[in-house]
């Protein structure tokens, strides 16, 4: 499994993996010494059941998009269509259109799922089965608050 580590501090992006995390990592954007506890199954890659930055236990799942590869596919179709559209082809330039948004349908449907700390923003990815639910706002404002308080930042 590897785990992406949000520093607590400045939000920078740590990624480790699970299974061979040390106890303590440093920080490559202010410095600062994170400790590390993933739980035992963490570690043998079979469950996100705590959070090893800031050892919660609250996940949701969200998709693991890249937008880069959404923005270009929905790019290409607006140039091809407004090429199209330019030569007076209305109806070829509303189904490249809507063939674009289908093709970033598919895309969006066959990314993986990664699990995602309520806290901290870790982030999770591996063949783990997933137990998490969606993302629910409400429980995000509150789990976030609750941490922020913990880490000093409010
Ligand atoms: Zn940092
Ligand atoms: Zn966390």
């Amino acid at each position: 499994m590897d785990i992406v580590a949000k520093c607590p501090k400045c939000d920078a992006s740590l990624p480790v993996r699970a299974a061979d995390a040390p106890a303590v990592i440093t920080c490559g954007g202010c410095g600062r010494d994170i400790p590390l506890d993933p739980s035992e199954a963490m570690r043998a890659g079979r469950a996100v059941d705590r959070c090893p930055v800031c050892a919660g236990s609250d996940f949701y799942i969200r998709k693991d998009f890249d937008p880069k590869i959404g923005l270009t596919v929905v790019i290409l179709g607006a140039i091809v269509s407004a090429i199209f559209y330019w030569f007076k082809r209305d109806f070829i330039a509303y189904g490249i259109l809507g063939g674009a948004a289908l093709v970033d349908l598919v895309v969006y449907g066959r990314l993986k799922d990664l699990t995602v700390c309520y806290r901290c923003h870790s982030e999770f990815r591996g063949t783990y089965p997933r137990a998490a639910s969606a993302f629910d706002l409400h429980t995000a404002d509150e789990l976030e608050q609750e941490y922020e308080r913990r880490i000093g930042r409010r």
